[in-house]
């Protein structure tokens, strides 16, 4: 009989990610391919996830014919059921159509959507939590925004349309002037992604009132330069401007935290996500906290604090845990 395969698309407003893997998802079978997010139109994504996918499979001589599932984890906020991303600030337009394009591509193999942090934590649960946090544990990303996937009790939560656990837009801070994202004002992503830092830091330095010169002459005296990045670079020079935004975008991640163990009581949290990239400054002050002095923050008993190992290819092998998940009928995500 022929072997089967599982694939997995991931699908963000910078990189779509495509991975075939033989059913049983041995990490060293999985193939992977990169690309661009291309946003000439509302089915550019479709069809470069169709080219890259019908490539890869040609590339190692597999027939669609031997895919058990398609999985795909999108950037939200996403409708599960039809398949669309809609409202995304970051892909281009207010409805993509994600499903109906694909299926007319692969025809006969199931399909299956999931919002990409959602999905991240189901490749957490399969290919990397510890037996005792599995069934408790809850997936952060720091990015542009701030997203999260949670599962509980053994049991992915979805919602009505697959928009759980968007916890980057807990309201962190009732009176702020710092608009989010999404519009609101004082969500946690305002004041911890990569957007909230920069804008902040250009914000704060409008008003002149700290000291930024190791900032400004690490851009150049060029504000347009400055990026979450730069920030984080500065801060560990001793920029007096960029310590207090760094400072602000982990203490907000300590509320976040504290709101996150309050409504779901985890064991771990695990974070991923390109500001990660600057992980020894964020997350050691965020272990002491929650091991040292947790009750400032939760009432709960405080969860493990930790880091995906698979960083920006979480959510690809989340899609590629979703179906395998789906086909067995896992309990996770009946
Ligand atoms: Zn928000």
């Amino acid at each position: 009989m022929d072997e089967k395969f599982i694939a997995g698309v991931d699908i963000g407003g910078t990189w779509v990610r495509v991975a075939i893997c033989t059913a049983d998802l041995h990490e060293k079978r999985i193939k992977k391919r990169v690309t661009k997010t291309r946003k000439e139109n509302k089915y550019s994504i479709s069809n470069s996830v169709c080219q890259i996918l019908s490539e890869l499979l040609s590339e190692n001589n597999i027939r669609k014919e031997q895919l058990l599932g398609i999985g795909i984890a999108t950037a939200g906020p996403l409708n599960m059921k039809k398949g669309e991303v809609f409202n995304n600030a970051n892909l281009g337009f207010r409805v993509i159509p994600l499903k109906e394009p694909i299926r007319k591509k692969f025809p006969e193999i199931p399909i299956y959507f999931i919002n990409d942090c959602n999905g991240s934590a189901l490749g957490i649960h399969f290919f990397e939590a510890e037996d005792e946090e599995k069934d408790n544990l809850v997936y952060i990303t720091m990015s542009t925004g701030i997203g999260g996937g949670a599962i509980c009790n053994g049991h992915l939560l979805l919602g009505k349309e697959g928009n759980a656990a968007e916890v980057g837009h807990a309201l962190v801070e009732p009176k702020s002037k710092f608009k989010c994202n999404c519009g609101a004002y004082g969500c946690w992503e305002a004041y911890s992604s990569g957007t909230g830092v920069q804008n902040r830091a250009l914000d704060t330095l409008k008003d002149g009132k700290l000291n930024a010169d190791i900032l400004m002459q690490i851009v150049n005296n060029d504000k347009t330069k400055i990026t979450a990045k730069e920030v984080f670079q500065a801060a560990k020079k001793g920029d007096v401007l960029s310590k207090k935004i760094i400072e602000d975008c982990i203490f907000y991640t300590k509320v976040g935290i504290g709101i996150v163990n309050n409504y779901y009581d985890c064991s771990s949290i695990y974070f991923g996500g390109a500001m990660i990239k600057d992980k020894e400054q964020i997350i050691p002050p965020l272990i002491e906290q929650f091991e040292k002095d947790p009750l400032r923050f939760t009432i709960n008993h405080p969860p493990k604090i930790k880091l995906t190992r698979y960083k920006d290819e979480i959510g690809l092998i989340g899609a590629l845990a979703l179906v395998k998940y789906k086909i067995e009928k896992h309990k996770i995500i009946l």
